[in-house]
């Protein structure tokens, strides 16, 4: 190897696919933001990877990538067989490449990513799958022998579609359930499409119906299905059904006219957005009644800095608002948020106040919101959580001007009652409670039934909701081999 190819990523420096126009952005197009690399540009960007020989990267990315021996296939233009790889370890690979945090995870422990920067792993991921399902490139599935079995899968979400993907690679059938009409969970309906494109789903959609996996959609497990009849017609169920409960802040003034809650207000945005369901037509069953006043010249805050409050304020920033601040109670370093989104949202004109907890919502002459009482705070000794706590500092009240207000403080789950009645439990903070020392690993305490994703993380990200339904299909066909098995050994005997 030449000198020249040792320090390669000297010579050619990280570079992202081109942005949207910031003009553009602030002026209310809600596009994806990042647009593709070309093939020369992504096999330029593959080639900055060191090959360093402990792939730190992979150990970080939740899946589990092979990431440094996909980057090579992209590297030499085998960009089909770099499709095959990725799908190896990941169902989704396209949204992660989208969607994942990578300064946290992947990029993050890149080791250019040391002064150098950090492989476009993310953007070559999504390359790579964008490229492969233009060119017709479809999962092979022809080595795959059906067992036979069937299995419900509730929800349609990262954690079910990754589930449903294994399953029919294993043989088994694949029934994927949804309230909604249209597939995708928060990927359709709480994630914007400036960061990621709906049709992105609807091509997946295809790719999975494809392979056999069936969906029926606009049906609620619980309501239009009852558990029993769900447990009579399958050999197991997998339950993706996500966290969907507020966290309650509790905060006075939270309920004036002007206060909005976060998932309602992106959903009804993304309604607008896409005019209905990717093909414009009305999403049956998630109406929602939400009156979002108009934010073109208003003031608006949104208090909250993981992901859901990057997405209403870069929301705030497309509908016109007159200023957007986020206010997050702990420091910079300290926000649950992507550093990439803050940096975007920060480029779109996003004011950041760090270190400020909200006391109150207050009312102006009128009656609607009009501002919000902070106070200061420094960090504190850690929480439970290990995160350290945010401690109020005396005598540092003030008031934020807003007219709108967003409340994006996060979610938690609560195992629906379907599930409680089939003997399913939870732990105490509502998450569905999975393994242990005498089951599968995502074996609930029914013996038939799995869970994974938000509805036992808690909410969280949708690799790692990816991650839980694909080991989650592993566990299943495990079991269910294992009673075949007993049911052979039964008959011979
Ligand atoms: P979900 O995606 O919530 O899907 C659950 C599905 O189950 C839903 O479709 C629901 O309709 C269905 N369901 C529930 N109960 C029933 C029932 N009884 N019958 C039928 N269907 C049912 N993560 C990232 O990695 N990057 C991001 O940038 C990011 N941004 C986010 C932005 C927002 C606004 C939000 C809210 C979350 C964001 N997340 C992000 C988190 C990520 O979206 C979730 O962690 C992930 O979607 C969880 O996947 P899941 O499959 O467990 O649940
Ligand atoms: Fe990185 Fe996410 Fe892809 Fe893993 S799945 S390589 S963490 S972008």
């Amino acid at each position: 190897m030449t000198k020249r190819d040792v320090f390669r990523f000297l010579n050619e420096p990280r570079e992202m696919p081109d942005k949207v126009p910031l003009p553009l952005r602030t002026g209310g197009d809600w596009n994806e933001l990042y647009g593709r690399f070309e093939d020369r540009e992504a096999s330029r960007q593959a080639d900055r990877c060191l090959d360093c020989g402990i792939p730190y990267c992979e150990a970080k990315c939740p899946v589990h990538n092979y990431i440094p021996n996909w980057l090579k296939l992209v590297q030499e233009g085998r960009v089909l067989e770099a499709a095959a790889l990725v799908h190896e370890t990941n169902p989704l690979p396209e949204m992660c490449g989208r969607v994942c945090p990578q300064d946290r995870l992947c990029e993050g422990a890149c080791t250019l990513d040391d002064g150098f920067g950090a492989v476009t792993i993310g953007a070559v991921e999504k390359y790579i799958v964008d490229t492969a399902f233009a060119r017709g490139w479809r999962p092979d599935l022809s080595k795959v022998v059906p067992t036979g079995h069937r299995v419900a899968v509730v929800g349609a979400g990262p954690a079910g579609l990754a589930c449903a993907d294994r399953l029919v690679r294993a043989g088994i059938a694949a029934v994927v359930f949804d309230r909604y009409e249209q597939i995708g969970g928060l990927l359709q309906f709480g994630i914007p499409s400036f960061k990621l494109d709906k049709s992105v789903i609807a091509t997946r959609r295809a790719v999975l119906e494809g392979m056999g996996v069936e969906f029926r959609l606009g049906v609620e497990i619980g309501r239009d299905v009852a558990a029993d009849a769900l447990l009579a017609e399958f050999d197991a169920v997998f339950a993706g059904t996500g966290a969907y409960r507020y966290t309650d802040g509790g905060l006075p003034g939270q309920d004036l006219p002007g206060v909005l809650p976060a998932l309602p207000f992106l959903v009804h945005n993304g309604r607008i957005v896409t005019g209905g369901d990717t093909w414009g037509r009305p999403i049956a069953g998630w109406e929602t009644t939400l009156a979002v006043p108009a934010l073109a010249g208003r003031r608006v805050v949104v208090l909250g800095g993981g992901d859901t409050g990057m997405d209403c304020v870069r929301s705030a920033v497309r509908l016109g608002a007159a200023s957007v601040t986020c206010a997050y109670r702990r420091d910079e370093a300290n926000m649950p948020g992507s550093a990439r989104e803050v940096a975007n949202a920060r480029e779109e004109g996003v004011r950041f106040l760090f270190n400020r907890q909200p006391l109150a919502i207050e009312a102006g002459a009128g009656g609607a919101v009009a501002g919000v009482r902070v106070v200061e705070t420094r960090l504190g000794a850690p929480d439970a959580n290990g995160r350290r706590a945010a401690v109020p500092v005396d005598g540092t009240e003030s008031r934020l001007a807003a007219d709108v207000v967003i409340i994006a403080f996060g979610f938690s789950p609560a195992v629906p009652d379907w599930l409680g009645a089939a003997g399913v439990a939870t732990q105490g903070n509502g998450r569905i409670e999975v393994g242990g020392e005498r089951r599968l690993p995502y074996q609930t305490a029914h013996p038939n039934i799995f869970a994974g994703g938000d509805a036992v993380r808690g909410a969280d990200l949708v690799v790692t909701a990816v991650q839980e339904g694909r080991d989650a299909a592993a566990s299943i066909a495990r079991m269910l081999r294992r009673g075949a098995q007993r049911a052979r050994s039964a008959l011979d005997a």
